[in-house]
């Protein structure tokens, strides 16, 4: 037992020894375990560390790859910015281009052209810019590719590592396991051993309980190890298919990345080719139009070339107009004080040379007075004119409303009479033939007319038979006025032509002489006969107390006052053509004159008488009162014969009161008044012999000398109309009367004249 005890003993010792290796290496192997756990948790956490490094390599290869989606944005947007860059230039352009086609008025392309210019480059260097920009980009995606490789490499790697590790960590496991059932395997002998040596030793048992919990607690262990591995197992799966979906997003990216680079670099293309050939275009547009632009600026430089010496004139022109007007009021005080000068002047010129003038102009009125005077002595103041009246239907027809009067052309102051189959030729101061108007007639008559405004006094008369003018020649008709109303005008717009140096008054009076009865046609009572008076301040005047004188002022007035009279003188018969006929109708027109400067007054009188037919009543036959007014009429027209031969022949006595008519006309036939005798004959075959009386009448008193005859012929009186037709027809057959008139028409003798005359009143004394 000794020995066995002894051997147990030893027994027990090597069991405490082996235990104790045993422990030890349980310890080591504790330790080992630990650290490879350590080993094991410290790689995890590498891979752990790893995969969030790979994650945030993926998150930021996504924010790359949202990088460049920005980036492609940011190059659509810039895209869609040049795009519109180009339509404003497209626009600009083709405002340029309307403005090209307005003309150029200020020349504003030049500018705009170098702007635009400015523009293009600008947009050039642009182009430029983001072409470099492109090819950053296309790097950067270079880049960018690159490390995406490398990133997969490097995956690949960690991957290959990991399995590696996987591997390696696996093989460990089995080794470990092995080793774990080795020691599993060893614990039942120890088991056996120490239950040996549990019954041996309860200290050898204690050991062994402790070293089988220490057993348990290790088997614990190797399985919260074994469940980390597992865990970690699982891990690396998830994270496995993590990468491979990483993988599989990291193609799609690529994919998608290699599309869009793909499109961005089409677009790019396109942009840059849309970019060119807008560019092209725009260059192309902007050199055609500088170059009009140009040509424009050419022809504003000649034209103002052209204009420069213009404008420089111009300013000129300006500057010395700049300087008349600022010399101007001192040039227009100067000027108008010389002017002012200049006026006193000529004012005091005038004034002086007025003066001058007015004695001059006085002088010339009197020397003119004198000369009309003279002219009128030589001339002889009596005026005999003839007017034919046409043929008128009162004529008839036949051979008694044949023309009897014809008319010399070469002279009109010569009228042939056919009368009983012998031409008959007379000569007077003027011939007016049928053709004449009144006009004409008023145009010879006019002079006479104004003399009256000078202060003369004027008688005209129409003598001749009924019938033939005499009150067409004085009144005329409405539509053709004769001598009476025209003489008034003509008064009128002489006077109105004077108004600056004289005040004239016109004043007419109307009176009728009628069986030697003398009538106011204008007063109240034109019933009342007047009578002629001498003026009592003994000048010798005459006057008729009560005639109406009305002024007259216009032409309106004159018609009133002819109506006036021609209704007072119908009034007082039963048939006015006849009475009319058988009496004198006198218009009296006096013009009184005041010349305000020398204070001289002129008074002239217009008388113009319509004279009673001068017609022969028959021999036989005429009775009672018709006797009477032919005697009457007779007699008076004898009786201005004779005052107008005494006048003629300035014989000393003038017979002016042997008849109404010439005593109220003694003041106007005498001195140097003027007087025209206005002989009315009708052309009619029937009318022929009245005509010669007439004719006969008219030559007479025209043919009347001046000088010694005039003494001779002083007794001598005028014949009556009868007595012109007595003689008439034994004188035409005489040469001395008869004879075919000229110039040098040969008046009859002194001596044969007064013999004839004196057979003329012995022949009257004879019948009574
Ligand atoms: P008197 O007054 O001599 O008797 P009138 O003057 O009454 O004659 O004229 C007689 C007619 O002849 C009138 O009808 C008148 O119109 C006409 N008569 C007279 N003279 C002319 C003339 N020169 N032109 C046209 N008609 C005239
Ligand atoms: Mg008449």
């Amino acid at each position: 037992v000794m020995a066995s005890m002894a051997h147990l003993q030893e027994e027990k010792l090597r069991l405490q020894e082996e235990l104790l290796g045993l422990q030890e290496k349980l310890t080591a192997q504790e330790n080992n375990e630990l650290s490879r756990s350590l080993q094991l948790q410290s790689q995890v956490e590498t891979l752990k560390a790893k995969l969030l490094e790979q994650a945030q390599e993926i998150s930021r290869l996504r924010s790359e790859l949202g990088g460049a989606d920005v980036e492609k944005d940011l190059l659509a947007t810039e895209n869609e910015r040049l795009r519109q860059e180009m339509k404003a230039y497209e626009g600009e352009l083709q405002e340029l281009r309307q403005q090209q086609q307005l003309p150029c008025q200020e020349c504003t392309h030049f500018q705009e052209n170098t702007e635009l210019q400015e523009q293009l480059s600008q947009l050039q260097q642009e182009a430029e810019e983001t072409r470099a920009k492109l090819a950053e980009l296309d790097l950067e995606v270079q880049q960018k590719t690159n490390r995406l490789a490398e990133v997969e490499l490097r995956l690949k790697d960690s991957l290959a590592e990991r399995a590696e590790e996987e591997e390696r960590l696996s093989r460990r496991l089995r080794d470990s396991q092995e080793t774990i059932a080795s020691l599993k395997s060893q614990p039942q002998q120890i088991k056996y051993i120490i239950k040996t040596v549990e019954v041996e030793s309860a200290k050898a048992k204690q050991a062994l309980c402790e070293s089988q919990s220490r057993n348990q607690y290790l088997q614990e262990q190797v399985g919260m190890q074994r469940q980390v591995l597992k865990e970690m197992e699982q891990q690396l799966q998830s994270s496995q298919k993590t990468v491979a979906q990483l993988r599989a997003q990291i193609m799609m990216y690529e994919a998608e990345l290699e599309r869009a680079h793909g499109q961005m670099l089409e677009e790019m293309q396109a942009m840059e080719e849309e970019k060119n050939r807008a560019i092209e275009e725009a260059f192309s547009r902007a050199q055609v139009e500088m170059k009009a632009v140009h040509e424009n600026l050419a022809g504003v430089r000649t034209n103002l070339l052209t204009l420069q010496p213009a404008l420089r004139t111009l300013t000129h022109d300006y500057n010395s107009l700049k300087c008349q007007v600022r010399n101007f009021p001192l040039l227009l005080q100067e000027t108008l004080q010389s002017a002012r000068a200049e006026i006193s002047q000529a004012i005091e010129e005038v004034n002086t040379t007025n003066r001058e003038l007015l004695r001059k102009y006085r002088r010339e009125l009197q020397l003119r007075k004198k000369c009309h005077n003279e002219l009128v002595r030589l001339k002889g103041n009596i005026r005999v004119f003839g007017r034919v009246r046409p043929i008128t239907k009162e004529d008839g027809e036949g051979p008694e409303a044949a023309n009897a009067v014809t008319f010399d052309d070469d002279d009109d102051a010569v009228l042939h009479l056919l009368h009983k189959g012998k031409q008959v030729s007379f000569e007077l101061d003027k011939v007016f033939p049928p053709k004449a108007s009144q006009e004409e007639v008023f145009q010879e008559v006019q002079a006479l007319v104004t003399s009256c405004i000078d202060g003369y006094n004027v008688c005209i008369f129409a003598y001749g038979q009924t019938g033939a003018g005499k009150t067409y020649t004085m009144e005329g008709t409405a539509a053709n006025p004769g001598i009476n109303q025209r003489a008034l005008q003509l008064l009128f717009s002489e006077v109105r032509g004077k108004a600056a140096d004289w005040d004239y008054a016109i004043s007419v009076s109307a009176a009728e002489i009628y069986n030697e009865a003398l009538r106011d046609l204008l007063g109240k009572e034109p019933q009342e006969k007047l009578e002629i008076k001498l003026c009592p301040d003994g000048s010798g005047q005459l006057y008729v107390p009560g005639l109406t004188e009305l002024r007259v002022q216009s032409v309106e007035d004159i018609n009133k006052i002819f109506e006036f009279g021609h209704v007072n003188r119908a009034t007082e018969c039963t048939n006015l053509n006849e009475h009319s006929s058988r009496s004198h109708a006198l218009l009296i027109v006096t013009v009184r004159g005041l010349d305000r400067s020398t204070g001289l007054r002129t008074t002239g009188k217009l008388n113009l008488v319509d004279l009673a037919g001068s017609e022969r009543v028959g021999r036989s036959g005429a009775e009672g009162s018709r006797l009477r007014e032919a005697q009457h009429i007779n007699k008076s027209l004898s009786a201005l014969g004779d005052v107008i031969y005494a006048l003629r022949s300035r014989q000393g006595h003038v017979p002016f009161r042997n008849s109404k008519l010439t005593y109220l006309l003694q003041d106007s036939l005498s001195g140097d008044s003027k007087t025209l005798m206005m002989v009315q004959v009708s052309p009619a075959e029937k009318n022929t012999s009245e005509t010669l009386c007439s004719l006969k009448f008219a030559e007479r008193v025209r043919s009347v000398e001046l000088g010694p005859v005039s003494r001779k012929a002083e007794l001598a009186s005028w014949p009556s109309h009868e007595q012109l037709e007595v003689t008439g027809g034994s004188l035409g057959d005489s040469p001395g009367t008869a004879a075919p008139p000229g110039r040098g028409h040969v008046s009859p003798v002194p001596g044969q004249l007064s013999s004839r005359v004196a057979s003329i009143r012995r022949k009257l004394q004879a019948s009574g």
